[in-house]
């Protein structure tokens, strides 16, 4: 690589009203974490930013229902996330939080930037008015039935049965959310962004992106089809950015305006912390800079046309390179519903176990193309046939025989015969294929081709049968071991993305020098422990999960359900 290729990584932002469940991790975070550890390994400039998102009226029914303020549910689930994101390795270089000062005067300047120059225009609307609440209701405090599906419960924004967009005037007898009576229309303003002049440009920019995921071009297509109507950008809640302009008391910032811009400040917050204060402009403001957005497949809307149109009409900032969106994840045949405590919450996952095997089963069924099904069966079935029977297995009986027969070293390594090459060439071949899935964005198909390579290598040791070696030909057995270490030391760097607890802990059982992330990516063809090089203490990388354990989460999710 000449010059180090320049990444702006972002995983969408999670809301601050509840803590991590499976879902949120399958969709952004562990696919944009395996792509960013491999960025890393590749020696990229790399910058993975995040925070939680901490406005908006989720946040307030949580803190009504509480009979709390909203800050003290954000103070406890921000601290919550951020652990949660540590203790499953999501590995951010920054993780903000949009309630911080430096967010608001960033928001703020952002929307007088775009007013200035005439993006943004007042009008004035007739809104749902509470009598008895005395306030005006934003969309998602009023329910009603669905005009679409007739399902009772659907929000003023959007229906959950039929996933419709909405507005509250289409609901069908609206009802105030906080006292359940009957809202009546008043006339109010607002400011509306003037999304529809960037139609044209939209779809010219998005044409051009043919490397774009299908669900994402096929979701904006039809969104051009439709035609973009100019959207509100202010709500009525007291809680949020407060809207910058003399005659906006009790207005803030739309929630899904300021959330993309927590992006730059997180940026510019990573920069303060680096002592670097301008560092993010590298990034923000270098068309050669790749950004990337993680999201999952709900949020599309507003990161493939509400935020371009945003960032064209500011004219200051990079366009989105990529915007890999996931499907959804279900659990055991169902939709995840937080409300109905359908869900598996990482947090209580990780008082149980390891945090590799989670990740493992998110990675070989990642929602790419369809939504994916987690059962606790499957995920015990992916744990114990492949992790523990393919992967661990290969690396504990080959470094118990090492010890027993070599004294924990690295054997000499001889001469090698037609098989030994073969494995070092099914190194160099895997490292090529994983990259290049990585690159595309397919983590499945990456994840695969790891554990095929961790197949190749249980298949040569059966085959080259060490055990029987020993006993005709101690060179030629040492060969073995010696070609089999090597398979060991591409492997601890090769799993880093996929599995990185697992990586560092197999790195130190090789005793391999410095740290597995100082690695080259492209170098791990090369890789060789050397001969005689004394191996550090052998541990299990993975052990196998018993029925009773599984039995137990599924009791547990069927008993809040
Ligand atoms: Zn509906
Ligand atoms: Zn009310």
């Amino acid at each position: 690589m000449d010059q180090a290729e320049k990444i702006l990584v972002t995983a969408a932002l999670p809301y601050a009203n509840g803590p991590l469940h499976i879902g949120h991790l399958a969709g952004a975070y562990i696919p944009a974490d395996v792509y960013v550890r491999y960025q890393r390994l590749r020696a990229a400039d790399i910058l993975f930013i995040c925070g939680s998102d901490e406005h908006g009226v989720p946040i307030t029914i949580r803190a009504d229902k509480e009979k709390v303020t909203p800050q003290v549910i954000v103070d406890r689930y921000h601290a919550m996330m951020k652990e949660t994101f540590q203790r499953i390795g999501v590995a951010f270089d920054n993780y903000s939080r949009t309630s911080l000062p430096l967010h608001h005067k960033i928001s703020q300047d952002f929307f007088l930037n775009l007013n200035e120059k005439g993006f943004i225009k007042e009008q004035s609307i007739r809104q749902l008015y509470c009598g008895s609440c005395k306030r005006f209701l934003p969309d998602r405090y009023i329910e009603g039935e669905c005009p679409h599906c007739h399902s009772q419960g659907a929000r003023g924004d959007q229906c959950e049965s039929c996933g419709r967009w909405l507005e509250p005037e289409q609901l069908v007898s609206p009802k105030c959310k906080i006292c359940g009576s009957s809202p009546e229309f008043r006339t109010t303003k607002h400011w509306y962004f003037r999304l529809s002049e960037f139609q044209k440009k939209l779809e010219e920019w998005q044409n051009a992106q043919a490397n774009w995921k299908s669900n994402v071009r096929e979701f904006c297509s039809g969104w051009f089809q439709e035609g973009l109507t100019d959207r509100p950008i202010t709500r009525d809640i007291d809680w949020g950015i407060p809207v910058p302009l003399p005659d906006a008391e009790g207005k803030v910032l739309y929630v899904w305006f300021d959330a993309p811009i927590g992006y730059i400040s997180s940026s510019v917050e990573w920069a303060q912390n680096q002592g670097t204060p301008d560092r993010w402009r590298d990034y923000w403001f270098d068309p050669k800079t790749k950004l990337v957005h993680f999201i999952g497949k709900d949020n599309i809307v507003f990161h493939a046309i509400v935020w371009p149109a945003t960032l064209m009409a500011h004219q200051d900032f990079i366009l989105p390179a990529q915007i890999p969106a996931n499907e959804f994840l279900n659990i055991e045949g169902r939709k995840i519903s937080t409300s109905r405590n359908w869900a598996v919450w990482v947090d209580e996952y990780l008082d149980v176990f390891p945090p590799d095997p989670l990740r493992y089963w998110m990675e070989a069924n990642a929602p790419e193309n369809k939504d994916a099904d987690f059962t606790w069966k499957d995920f015990q079935l992916r744990n114990n046939s492949e992790l523990a029977d393919v992967l661990g297995n290969l690396i504990n009986r080959s470094l118990s025989f090492i010890e027993k027969n070599f004294e924990a070293k690295v054997p000499p390594a001889g001469h090698l015969s037609d098989a030994d090459r073969a494995v070092l060439a099914a190194i160099a071949e895997s490292t090529k294929k994983i990259g290049a899935s990585l690159d595309d964005f397919q983590v499945r198909r990456a994840v695969g081709e790891l554990m095929d390579l961790a197949r190749t290598g249980n298949k040569y040791f059966n085959d080259e049968a060490p055990w029987k070696a020993l006993k005709v030909d101690r060179a030629r057995c040492a060969t073995i071991l010696y070609t089999t270490l090597q398979l060991h030391a591409a492997l601890a760097v090769l799993m880093e993305p996929f599995l990185p607890f697992s990586a560092e802990k197999l790195w130190r059982m090789l005793n391999g020098p410095g740290s597995h992330r100082d690695q080259k990516w492209f170098d791990v063809p090369n890789l060789r422990l050397p001969e005689g090089q004394t191996l550090g203490n052998r541990e299990i990388l993975f052990s196998k999960i018993e029925d009773a354990i599984i039995e137990e989460q599924v009791a547990k999710l069927r008993q809040s359900d």
